[in-house]
């Protein structure tokens, strides 16, 4: 059903809305009268275009809750076999810029099987207090056990502001508990602030297929959830004197209970790990092929890194999507990317502008790469790389 609604006697045919309408959820009927199919989001971009405000959106009933005990910033330390994954301290860290902002304190929820030891690593990290459930049920990740867990404790404890990692579990985990605690999510964040008035999480995120940044806030349902993807927050400091409090919680679900089975793991042969990677060499469309991508993984290999590309050489089929960096890609912060052919789309950009040292590598001097880039080669890629396969070799054999 449209959300949108249209008064017929006030349209004139004009044809503005249409125009401006994002998701081309809008036409003119045989009348010659604005009609709006159900692709329509309520986003709004059409209101102020009407010049005779024949366009309205019914206000939206508010269902009221009680937001005034809900105190705390929580993040959640995702693990795998009691390793906890480095995109949890990331939150760690912006978790404890958060609170301290809000005057509060930071809850860290460690969940898993034997993972005490990430209790105390979260607060090395920042945590002032942990959450710890620990059981053999946990010890694989499924979404069951976990977010009903997770569910329970904001129940009773009520925190304010609740983040997560936009890893693939991360994700998983934030989409149900927020759906059963009926509160709002914002998936993919770049950043999170407090909006000093009104206390409330501002979160900010690409839309628009990366056009716009769009800031949102949550202000009627607790808590305000948000994930974000790994390398968008600095790690924070490990300080190993750091004091806090660990309070182990339950029930945990019975195995009988858990719909989700595990049978096998398979490690994927080749992963590839941009995310951890201090050198990216990146190859975009002008590689020109597949075969375009052998001097790239040359140089990638010689500086020890790791080979990302941009989505369209992804989506030509000339490299498989684990390399692609960007939007829709891996978020990488490398100290060293190279990016060769890739003209810096800014859904490309918004993967990598935070790298220490951005080399661009690009025939068209004018590309949009060279704006972010700290170093810029003008030249053909097929002449660049190799020249400098050839001299970092140089260098590396007489131990520069
Ligand atoms: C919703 C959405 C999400 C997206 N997500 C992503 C994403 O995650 N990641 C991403 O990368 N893109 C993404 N895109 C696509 C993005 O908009 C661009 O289309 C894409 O990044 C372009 O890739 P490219 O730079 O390799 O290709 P092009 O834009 O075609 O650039 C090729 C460049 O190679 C140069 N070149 C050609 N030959 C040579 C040579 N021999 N030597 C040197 N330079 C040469 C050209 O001058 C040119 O600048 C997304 C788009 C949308 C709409």
């Amino acid at each position: 059903m449209a959300l949108l609604e249209i008064n017929r006697d006030e349209c004139t045919g004009c044809g503005l809305c249409i125009d401006v309408c994002p998701f081309g959820s809008l036409s003119l009927d045989d009348e010659d009268i604005a009609v709006v199919d159900e692709t329509c989001t309520a986003c709004g971009a059409c209101l102020p275009e009407c010049p005779v405000e024949a366009l309205s959106l019914p206000e939206k009933e508010v269902e009221e809750v009680d937001l005034s005990g809900y105190r705390g910033v929580w993040f959640w330390v995702e693990q795998f076999r009691g390793q906890a994954s480095s995109i949890s301290w990331e939150m760690a860290g912006k978790g404890r810029e958060l609170a301290d902002e809000l005057g509060t304190t930071l809850t860290a929820c460690v969940l898993g099987q034997d993972v005490e030891h990430i209790a105390q690593e979260a607060i090395c990290y920042g945590a002032d207090r942990v959450f710890l459930v620990d059981a053999p049920t946990l010890g694989v990740y499924r979404t069951d056990p976990y977010a009903a867990i997770l569910v329970g404790l904001v129940q009773k404890y009520r925190p304010e502001v609740f983040i997560l990692g936009a890893s693939s579990r991360g994700r998983d985990l934030a989409g149900s508990v927020a759906t059963k605690l009926r509160t709002g999510l914002t998936a993919d964040c770049t950043g999170l602030t407090i909006d000093p008035e009104t206390r409330l999480l501002r979160q900010t995120r690409p839309a628009f297929g990366g056009n716009i940044m769009a800031t949102i806030i949550c202000p009627h349902h607790r808590p305000q959830m948000a994930t974000v993807r790994h390398r968008v927050f600095e790690m924070p400091e490990i300080v190993p004197s750091r004091q806090g409090q660990v309070v182990r919680e339950g029930p945990v679900m019975d195995e009988d209970e858990i719909a989700s089975k595990v049978v096998d793991f398979i490690t994927q042969e080749g992963e590839v790990n941009l995310a951890d990677a201090k050198v990216i060499v990146s190859g975009g469309r002008g590689v020109g092929g597949p075969e375009g991508f052998a001097p790239i993984r040359e140089l990638a290999e010689v500086l020890g890194g790791a080979m990302g590309s941009s989505r369209a050489a992804v989506d030509a089929g000339w490299i498989p999507y684990a390399h692609q960096v960007g939007q829709t890609g891996r978020t990488v912060r490398p100290d060293l990317y190279i990016a060769c052919g890739i003209s810096g789309a800014i859904q490309h950009l918004a993967g990598m502008k935070t790298s220490g040292c951005i080399v661009a590598i690009n025939a068209d001097p004018e590309a949009p790469i060279f704006q972010v880039a700290h170093y810029g080669i003008v030249g053909d890629l097929f002449e660049v790389v190799p020249a400098l396969i050839e001299q970092f070799r140089q260098k590396l054999q007489a131990g520069g």
